[in-house]
This record gives structure tokens, sequence and C-alpha cells, in this order.
């Protein structure tokens, strides 16, 4: 299999603290030089979220401002993913930042469990973000904690409430959600390409020690792959990552491992639909 796979690392989160992981970057220098290194060993779009100074999850877009240009200038051309999960605030402060286009957004579409809430995703507020995605020319990420959102997101596709064909990530062992189940996997497969085409893109990310598995899973299926210390602060059970790098070279390994190309920023482009950023010349997209 010859496609390229797009990593996606995941910096930060809403969750992991420096002492669960003194590598988890706090700060907004402290995201910009790790997403460089990130970038470097082969990640070409970052999910972000940002703290406040005491690591507590944030919401304020003009730390998002900053990180975004941060990245910008330090990783020109990486793709550049806010989130507005819930955990980062409540209603319309989760897409305040989406102002900024950012190339891309997290978009939760429908309501479920987590280990020790209910992550409410509101239709009202679902549509709310899609229409400031759509405004500002945001491609949203479908963040499939079930079955039925990747259905929710063929409706809303189907409605015009999102632009060109649906990125679905399958999102994989949050406690009290979809666990890590190779049927369901298959599934969520075989759903995305019934509702959107064969050659429709999706991307799995597992929590935990079971990101290992989803990022082996995703690129010997054909799908790309999230990795990064939002999703697992460790190597294996007895190691901490020493950083975000470490984990895209890790993934950059089951890439080489299955014969895929790992997609520079522009073939991530290309793949996703995503405009050339505003700083490159276009002639240098591929
Ligand atoms: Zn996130």
């Amino acid at each position: 299999m010859t496609k390229p796979c797009i990593i996606c690392v995941a910096i930060t989160g809403s969750l992991p603290r420096k002492a669960n992981n003194p590598a988890v970057p706090i700060t907004v220098s402290e995201q910009v030089d790790s997403t460089h290194e990130a970038f470097e060993a082969g990640a070409s779009i970052v999910h972000a979220h940002v703290r406040n100074d005491d690591e507590t999850p944030s919401s304020d877009p003009d730390k998002f401002a900053a990180l975004k240009e941060g990245i910008e200038k330090h990783c020109p051309g990486m793709i550049i993913q806010f989130s507005t999960g819930g955990r980062s605030g409540a209603g319309q402060t989760r897409g305040g930042m989406l102002p900024l286009a950012p190339d891309m957004a997290s978009l939760s579409v429908g309501s479920n469990n987590f280990p020790t809430r209910v992550y409410e995703n509101p239709p009202e507020l679902v549509d709310w973000l899609a229409a400031e995605m759509l405004q500002y020319d945001v491609k949203p990420e479908i963040e499939a904690f079930d079955l039925s959102h990747i259905l929710k997101a063929k409706d809303m596709a189907d409605k015009g409430h999102l632009a060109g064909t649906p990125y679905v990530q399958f999102v994989m062992g949050v406690k009290n959600a979809m666990p890590v189940d190779r049927d369901v996997f298959d599934y969520y497969i075989h759903t995305v390409h019934r509702l959107f085409g064969e050659d429709a893109p999706w991307c799995a990310a597992g929590i935990g020690a079971n990101q290992l598995r989803l990022n082996e899973w995703a690129i010997a299926a054909g799908g790309h792959a999230r990795t990064g210390l939002e999703d697992n602060v460790r190597l294996d059970r007895d190691t901490l990552a020493s950083s975000n790098a470490e984990l895209v070279r890790r993934a950059v390994d089951i890439c080489d491992r299955n014969n895929r190309p790992v997609a520079s920023w522009q073939e991530t482009r290309r793949i996703l639909g995503l405009r050339l950023p505003e700083n490159t010349e276009k002639g240098q997209a591929a």
C-alpha cells in the first residue's frame, strides 16, 4: 500500500499535567517548541488545546491566537487544528477561537459518557459550531465517539452544514465511551466508505496504551493516525514518552513497516481538501 499516511499530533489536551509527564507542553512557547519537534519528526497536523499558567484548561482566544502565530512562524505549512471539545469551556466559549480561522477544528456531533461525567454536545451547540466553521472556512474533524456520530455527520453534510467530504476520526478507549473493539473499528471503516465513498479519508485515535494499537490498526487499514501526549503520556507501561516527537516517531516506524509514506503537509492539504496557507507560495504545494 503506498497511500500516504497523515500523522496528527495532539500535543497537550486538557487533562495531562506536568505531574503526569513533564514533557506535556503547557505554555504557548512550550507548545510551539513541542509542535516544531513533532513537525520535523513527521506530523503534518497539530491538534491543540490551550492552558492557563496553572495548567487548567483554557478557551482564551488570545492564547489560541499566540499559538497559531508561533506555529505558522516555526512550522510553515503545518495544518493547525484547534479543539472545540467540552473540557476546555462551556457552550459557545468552546468555539470562541474559530474567527481566527485555523485550518481545522475538532467537532463533536453527539453526546456520550466520559470517565466521570457526561460529554454534552447538545444539537443547538453542534449546529452553532458547525455554522461558525462554515463561516470562517475551518474544516471540521468529526470526533466519532459512537457509530451514531458518523451518521450524524452524513446528515449534516447532506444539509449543507459541513463543507466537503466529512473527515471522521474514530475515538476509542475513553472510559465509559466506545471501547477498543476490532469489529466496531472495521464497521466504522465500512460505514465511512458506504456514506462518503471508497476514497473518503478517516483517522483513528486510541487513549492510553490503546494509542499504539489504534495507530497500528489505522495505518495497516489505510487510515490516518493520531498520536501525542494528549491521549497517552507513556511509551510503555514503565516508560514515559520523552516528547510528542517521540510518539510521532513511533507512528512513523509503523508507517515504514506498512510501506506507507508519511504525508507531507502539502499532501495532507490535498487529501483533506484544505486551502493553502497564506504565507507560502502556491507553487510549493504538491
Ligand atoms: Zn483534544
